[in-house]
């Protein structure tokens, strides 16, 4: 039994799914950048990307069965050939859009209009910038990704994104640590973007790093691992097992393969039930009362107050 398992039995808890609410596409691991943190070891020469065949058989089945969310991520999703058909398919079929966005892409060349084609959609962006400060963001996601950033947030601005439209932006720790609170953060983030650079953005999602891929590999070579999950494992958090995502979000990879969350997908472990294989498998009714498949990177989602694809969890 891992160590997740022994505390969630220490504490006679289960994770048991909910009924389902989001869909989120991972559409492959390309990206413009190559962060430090990544949990998909994402970066340019990377070319695993779902194919036209597939990304059909997933919007059917977007059209099929409404999830009431689509939340698209990548890699940077949008440089897959079919985002745009994804947003529209998933608009079409009456669901919230969320586009998972590194904000360098909105100043890539050949993606002068996204961000009119994202307003035009009313796409919720996801954004990640894990801090404030130029030196911070360079370090953890690359040199010069900080002004770009500011240039993409600026974009969005200027289309109605923080005001209109949803723009929320995502703190992750630069190091080691659980993420301080959140309501805090939030208007750090809000007082230091407003004065320095004019923007303005609705929430700040804070998202613990997750002991998986880069992160892990720094965790080692830092000698930092058992550290890191003696800090997860101490701050356990009940409260934040109802909140789960695994709860109410089915994941699947560029095959179309499912998984309980983005993590497990990127540590290939698939669901308990062997039912569940490809999403065109298996229809949403299915899925309350299911078991998740749970690891010791699971204490990332239940420490302090909790992580999730949409920040804290209490
Ligand atoms: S963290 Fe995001 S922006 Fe950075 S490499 Fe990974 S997918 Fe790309
Ligand atoms: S890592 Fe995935 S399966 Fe584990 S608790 Fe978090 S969301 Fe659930």
């Amino acid at each position: 039994m891992n160590r997740f398992d022994r505390i969630l039995s220490e504490h006679q808890l289960e994770i048991r799914r909910a009924a389902l609410t989001t869909l989120q596409i991972n559409v492959g691991r390309k990206c413009n950048q190559a962060c430090r943190h990544c949990h998909v070891d994402a970066a340019p020469w990377r070319t695993e990307m779902m194919s036209e065949a597939t990304a059909l058989r997933v919007g059917e089945w977007i059209t099929d069965h409404r999830p009431r969310i689509v939340d698209i991520t990548g890699g940077a999703p949008e440089l897959s050939a079919h985002f745009r058909y994804f947003v529209k398919t998933a608009k079409a079929a009456g669901a919230d859009v969320i586009d998972r966005n590194n904000l360098t892409i909105l100043t890539e060349p050949g993606f002068e209009d996204l961000p009119e084609f994202l307003a035009e959609n009313d796409v919720e962006v996801i954004a990640s910038l894990p801090c404030y400060s130029a030196e911070n963001v360079n370090r953890q996601r690359g040199n010069g990704v900080f002004d770009k950033s500011i240039l993409g947030l600026r974009k969005l601005n200027g289309l109605g994104y923080g005001t209109i439209h949803p723009l929320h932006l995502v703190y992750n720790p630069l190091g080691a640590n659980l993420p301080g609170p959140q309501a805090e953060l939030e208007a750090d983030y809000k007082e230091a973007l407003e004065r320095d650079f004019g923007i303005v953005f609705n929430k700040l999602l804070t998202i613990t790093n997750q002991p998986i891929a880069r992160f892990a590999e720094d965790l080692r070579k830092q000698g930092l691992w058992d550290d890191y999950l003696e800090l997860l494992a101490n701050s356990f958090n009940p409260e934040t097992l109802s909140g789960l995502m695994c709860r109410n979000t089915i994941s699947i990879g560029y095959e179309g393969e499912v998984f309980d969350c983005d993590f497990n997908q990127m540590l290939e472990m698939p669901p308990p039930d062997e039912r569940f294989t490809f999403l065109w498998n298996i229809t949403p009714d299915q899925l309350p009362g299911a078991r998740v498949s749970t690891g010791v990177h699971c204490l990332a989602c239940t420490a302090g107050a909790g992580s999730s694809c949409t920040g804290a969890l209490s």
